[in-house]
This record gives structure tokens, C-alpha cells and sequence, in this order.
């Protein structure tokens, strides 16, 4: 695991496969696909509450929070736009947070206590819009960050949706899914009425997938006494899902960075080589539509470690690797190397895609990659950004690197509503658009200003915010 150079020791108190286009190829090459030629130019989670276990335990986590770094890119950003104060200490903090206690029962009958969030961050868009997130660090803090960048996420791709994101603090794999149902279906009851398709979707996110989607929709469908598909985005597409969803995060980086790569450096992906930090939805999926479309994939990790191989992986193989032995170290024919060594490989593209904090001060600078492409929402510090500037490195940004998966949750949230459903086509044509358009406006803004991509992302995305503020003015 890495960690962070500026990680502190924190002793935790005692607690209290979705449907895939059918193994087709994501290359565009096939039929089904009707992407657009991507060289042509386009229309454009401080505090540490409880772990799931009764035990007290270790940990290392980055000593500044992740709701410290996003309020400071707020700031940031803010001062550069010369946006009014009261405006930012409005969007510096979330609208309404929820703290959940509940009980599951076990398999060996105990009953254990498990500590749940949700946080809304903003809702002048819209419903708010985020994921739920199990794993063993997560904190309110954690969810206030990353609900509030989600704010930012849908108000780039120009989505009527504010920013949310929840989470339970356990460590899924340690669950038997008896117990893992149990939990998701007590911690969607406890939340529910603060969810649902007017008011706030959940979708996945780390150590969730879309059958826990599939329970958390079944459970609040249940409270209702009738089935409401569009509480939840990411679910299986037997029962309201949207094809496309589970791939459209990583093909999203994968359409982004291309058109960057080529429109910036003249780069074609075929030349290039990439390292993917995090192999699970996101960093799976961009490995491999990377591959498809003739980049060459030297370094891939997880969470045990990482595998290099100069000559490329085959990310399909690499995923039946992993999903055989609970890894991709130990990969045949692969070298072993950390997940720091892999953050500091000489590729031309780095995709760090498992958690935030990852690039910081400490080793921004060994960074030799020409492009870092965020799959993750919140892989780099704001001082990490300040010296990748200096050195020439180009990163884009979360909010905009990301987006295709909210792009799509939001086309699965219309299907539902409509109960009118898109083919796969169609849904990959309209996210390529809406991805290419917005990184086109962002790029302008980097044209005119002389700005970095994330400074031009936020700027847009805070002015369509304040907008819309303004407009519908303070209640009451
Ligand atoms: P996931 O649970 O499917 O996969 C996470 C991967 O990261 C796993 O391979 C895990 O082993 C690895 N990992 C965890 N901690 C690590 C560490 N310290 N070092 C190296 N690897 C580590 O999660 P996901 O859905 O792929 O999400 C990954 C990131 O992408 C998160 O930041 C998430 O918020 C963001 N994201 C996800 C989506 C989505 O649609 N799933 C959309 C936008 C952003």
C-alpha cells in the first residue's frame, strides 16, 4: 500500500459482476460502437470514528484530510475567480450531513455495530448525486470532500444534480455476503428518507458494486410498497441498470485522456505507454479500453502490490489473474514492484485510480510521467499540483478525468424515470459528446487565462453553481 509521505499513526477507537457488453470489445472498432473520431475537433473523506471491527487498530492515513485539501481548492480557485465570500463560505461546507449507527446480525448470530454517512453537499442543481463507499477508513470528513466534489463533477458536465457521497466504515471482503447484504440493506434504512430520485442517488463507489445497488434499490423500493429503480444508479441492467455503467468510468478517462493527449502533445494513444495505480471498476476498465485502443499498459496494482512488464499487459487476462486469486501481483511473466515505484514509472500516462491522497508533496516530484489522468476522485494535493506545474506535468483533473461514470448514472437515472431504455450505442455517443464538450470549454479557459486544467474545471463548475444561486436567490 502506499503511503503517503505525510501520513501520521492513528489508533482507531474501539466500534461501536455486473452485465458487461458480453466480453465485447470497448475498442470502438466494433459495430455497436458509434463513437466519433477522436481527432476530430469536437463541438465542442480528520477524524477517525470507529472501525468496523470490535478490535482496536492500526492505521496509516494521510495526516491532511481529504475535506481540508477540497475546502483548499475551493479557496484556491475562489480567489482566482474573485468570487464573492459569502458565496464561498456557502459552498466551503455541505448542507446537510447524516451519522448512522446500526445493527447487523452476523453470521455466528452476534450482533455488531456498524458507524454509516451520508453527506449532500449542495442541491441548488438538482437532486445530489454520489456514491456509497465501504471501507475501513472511511470518514465523515472523507464523504464531506467527496461530496462536495462531486458538486463540482456534476456541475462541469453541466448535470441537473448537486454533489453527495456516503459510506460505511467495514472492510467489505472481511463480510460473508449474508452479512454484507444485511449491512447494506439496515445502513439503506436508516438513510432512506434521506434518498431517493427527487431528493438524493446513491451509486457505487469503492467496495461497493451493483449488487449492493441492486439491495440498497430492493430495500428502499420495499419502504415504499412499489418498485423505485431510480434511487440508485449502477445497479444490474436486469432490473433498471443502464448498459454501459459499469465500463463508463474508465472508458471515460480513456475518451478524455485521448483527446488530450492529441490535441495538446499531437500524441496518439497507440504510442503511449500507461501505469494504473488501482485495479478494480475504474482502473480495470481504463487499462483495458486503453489496450483496445493500442496503448500499451506496463503497470497495473491493487491494493497487495504492483506488476510491470515492459512489453504490456492484456488487461482482460490480467482481470480473470485477479479475480482467480484475489490480486494481480504474482501475474506470470511480470516483475513486482510497489505501488510508489509504479506512481514514479517513466510512462507517458499515469492513471492513478484507487484513493485520494496519493500524489502529495512527498513524491510529486519523482513523478516522471508527462500526463497524470485522475481516475480517482482526489489523487493529488494541492502542493502536489503546484510542482507537477512547475515540472510540465499535465493533469486532468478528477472532475473532469472521471466524469464519464456520473455521465451515465445520470442517463440510468432518465431511463428510469422515463422507463424508456437507450441502447449501448446511443449511451456511449451521448457521454463521448457531453466528455469532449466540457473538455473542450476547459481547455478554452486554459487558452485564455494561462490557467492549469483543474483551476479552468473548477472555474466553470463554481461559476454554474453560483448562477444558479443567484437566480433562485437565499430562501426564504
Ligand atoms: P474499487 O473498489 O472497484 O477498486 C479500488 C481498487 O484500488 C482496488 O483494486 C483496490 O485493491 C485498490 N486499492 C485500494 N487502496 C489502494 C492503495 N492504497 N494503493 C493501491 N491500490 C489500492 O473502486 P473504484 O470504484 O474503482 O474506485 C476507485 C476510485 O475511483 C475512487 O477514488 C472512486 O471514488 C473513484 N471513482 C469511481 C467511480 C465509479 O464509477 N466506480 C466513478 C468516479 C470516480
Amino acid at each position: 500500500m502506499v503511503k503517503n509521505s505525510k501520513t501520521s499513526k492513528v489508533v482507531t477507537p474501539p466500534s461501536t459482476a455486473s452485465p458487461m457488453p458480453n466480453g465485447s470489445d470497448l475498442s470502438g472498432n466494433s459495430q455497436s460502437s458509434q463513437e466519433s473520431d477522436p481527432h476530430l475537433p469536437t463541438g465542442a473523506e480528520p477524524a477517525r470514528l470507529s472501525s468496523a471491527s470490535n478490535s482496536r487498530r492500526e492505521t496509516s492515513v494521510p495526516s491532511v484530510s481529504a475535506y481540508a485539501v477540497a475546502q483548499a481548492q475551493l479557496d484556491r480557485v475562489a480567489e482566482a475567480m474573485k468570487l464573492e465570500q459569502d458565496m464561498v463560505e456557502l459552498l466551503r461546507v455541505p448542507q446537510r450531513e447524516l451519522i448512522v449507527h446500526f445493527p447487523v446480525v452476523m453470521d455466528d448470530k452476534s450482533i455488531r455495530m456498524f458507524t454509516g454517512f451520508r453527506v449532500q453537499h449542495n442541491t441548488t442543481l438538482g437532486p445530489t448525486k454520489g456514491g456509497i463507499r465501504y471501507h475501513p477508513d472511511v470518514t465523515l470528513d472523507e464523504c464531506r470532500a467527496l461530496a462536495m466534489w462531486m458538486s463540482w463533477k456534476c456541475a462541469l458536465m453541466n448535470l441537473p444534480f448537486g454533489g453527495a457521497k456516503g459510506g460505511v466504515i467495514v472492510d467489505p471482503k472481511l463480510l460473508s455476503q449474508d452479512e454484507l447484504r444485511g449491512l447494506t440493506r439496515r445502513y439503506t434504512s436508516e438513510i432512506s428518507s434521506f434518498i431517493g430520485p427527487e431528493k438524493d442517488i446513491p451509486a457505487p463507489d469503492v467496495g461497493t458494486n451493483a449488487q449492493i445497488m441492486a439491495w440498497m434499490m430492493d430495500t428502499y423500493s420495499m419502504h415504499k410498497g412499489y418498485s423505485v429503480p431510480a434511487v440508485t444508479t449502477g445497479k444490474p441492467i436486469a432490473i433498471g441498470g443502464s448498459v454501459g455503467r459499469e465500463y463508463a468510468t474508465g472508458l471515460g478517462v480513456t475518451y478524455t485522456t485521448r483527446a488530450l493527449l492529441k490535441r495538446t502533445l499531437g500524441q496518439n494513444i497507440e504510442d503511449i505507454t500507461v501505469a494504473v495505480q488501482g485495479f478494480g471498476n475504474v482502473g480495470s476498465w481504463t487499462a483495458r479500453t486503453m489496450h483496445e485502443r493500442g496503448a500499451t499498459v506496463v503497470a497495473v496494482s491493487d491494493v497487495m502490490g504492483g506488476i510491470y512488464s515492459p512489453k504490456g499487459f492484456d488487461p482482460r487476462h490480467l482481470k480473470a489473474f485477479a479475480a482467480e486469486n484475489g490480486t494481480v501481483v504474482g501475474y506470470p511473466g511480470s516483475d513486482t514492484l510497489t505501488n510508489e515505484e509504479l506512481l514514479e514509472l517513466p510512462v507517458d500516462v499515469l492513471v492513478p485510480a484507487a484513493m485520494e491522497g496519493q500524489i502529495s508533496a512527498g513524491n510529486a516530484d519523482k513523478i516522471q510521467a508527462r500526463v497524470i489522468a485522475e481516475g480517482a476522485n482526489g489523487p493529488t494535493s494541492p502542493e502536489a499540483d503546484l510542482i507537477l506545474n512547475d515540472k510540465g506535468v499535465m493533469v486532468i483533473p478528477d472532475i473532469l478525468c472521471n466524469a464519464g461514470g456520473v455521465v451515465v448514472s445520470y442517463f440510468e437515472w432518465v431511463q428510469d424515470l422515463q422507463a424508456f431504455f437507450w441502447d449501448e450505442s446511443e449511451i456511449r455517443r451521448q457521454m463521448e459528446r457531453k466528455l469532449l464538450m466540457n473538455l473542450d470549454e476547459v481547455m478554452g479557459v486554459t487558452v485564455r487565462t494561462g490557467v492549469d486544467l483543474r483551476t479552468a474545471a473548477y472555474t466553470i463548475a463554481i461559476q454554474r453553481i453560483v448562477d444558479a444561486l443567484k437566480l433562485r436567490g437565499i430562501y426564504p
